[in-house]
């Protein structure tokens, strides 16, 4: 877009006076509002950028809206702490928050607007649809049972579809730290036609390997230490995957994790699109995705083994 045209948004975006610009971000909170910002963007036939968050921003989200602010000429922000994804006992209480913070750096990174809505804005009395995936890509890993459980999805796929819906962005951008998650939306897209582009982004990790993630907040030092074997179980893993088998290689990585300690829920090897369970490595990529308790925290993290290109090819 010409420097004239980014002015001309700019001036559009920053025009109405349902919400305040204190950083940079215009912040809206209400379905109608953003419609109505959005609305003169889309007629001029400006491509729009979602991502999706809920908050307490770090690099890996920042990555996500780089990328939006690169190939969109408007990139909205969602920032919202979706209750409907945390089961009974989960964290939602205790989320970390931080807005005024989140819309400095939301700002930077590239968001246009934030839309940052109340949970009555979002699930009004009597609100009672759900958008579910069913099948193998919401029941296992995370979706099992034993684990977050399939509802924990079912409450994803319900306010990115209303989010989808309020925003009609072309693209939406999502983390492959949250691999299955990933999967699960790209499979809702797909079925129920939703007509945006997703792009899941590379896992963005502090230098000592740990997948950024806003629940990192709650590892205290000794712990914070600890989440490490996490990355390095799946190193381990990716290494012998490339010598062995796929079963010695998720033994490599049990054995990491056993050795700072840390009893996963799940070390798994899955087909990367469908989810369904792998024995060996052959033609399509394999997810390895790993959850465990660490101190007061639930961390996940993945690899995707990509199948070797054989010698000579
Ligand atoms: P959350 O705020 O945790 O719901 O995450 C919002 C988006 O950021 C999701 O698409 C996540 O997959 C993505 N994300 C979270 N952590 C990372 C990370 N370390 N690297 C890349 N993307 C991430």
């Amino acid at each position: 877009m010409t420097r004239e045209g980014m002015d001309l948004m700019n001036t559009k975006l920053l025009s109405g006076d349902t919400s305040s610009r204190t950083t940079g971000a215009r912040v809206l909170r209400s379905k109608r509002g953003l419609r109505e910002e959005l609305e003169p963007v889309r007629r001029r036939g400006a491509s729009i950028g979602l991502v999706p968050t809920m908050g307490y921003l770090h690099e890996g989200h920042a990555s996500l809206l780089r990328a939006a602010r690169a190939e969109c000429e408007a990139v909205v922000m969602s920032l919202f702490v979706n209750p409907a994804q945390f089961g009974p006992g989960e964290d939602l209480d205790r989320y970390p928050r931080d807005e005024e913070r989140d819309l400095a750096v939301a700002a930077e990174a590239g968001a246009d607007i934030v839309f940052a809505p109340s949970v009555a804005e979002i699930y009004p009395d009597g609100f009672s649809s759900r958008v579910e995936v069913g099948g193998t890509l919401t029941e296992v890993l995370d979706g099992d049972r034993s684990h977050r459980g399939p509802e924990h999805f079912r409450g994803v796929t319900t306010v990115v579809a209303k989010l989808f819906n309020t925003v009609g962005p072309d693209v939406a951008y999502f983390g492959q730290k949250d691999a299955q998650q990933a999967a699960v939306i790209q499979r809702m897209v797909r079925d129920l036609d939703f007509p945006v582009r997703i792009e899941v982004m590379p896992t963005v990790r502090e230098p000592d390997g740990l997948a950024m993630s806003s629940r990192n907040a709650y590892l205290e030092r000794p712990d914070r230490e600890r989440a490490t074997a996490l990355s390095r179980a799946l190193g381990a893993v990716e290494a012998e995957a490339a010598a062995g088998s796929l079963e010695s290689a998720l033994e490599a990585g049990r054995r990491e994790l056993a050795a700072a300690g840390i009893e996963p829920e799940y070390l798994e090897a899955r087909d990367a699109a469908s989810l369904e369970p792998v024995t060996a490595l052959g033609e399509r990529p394999v997810l390895v995705a790993v959850a465990a308790p660490v101190g007061a925290a639930r961390l996940i993290d993945n690899v995707l083994i990509h199948p070797q290109t054989p010698p000579g090819r």
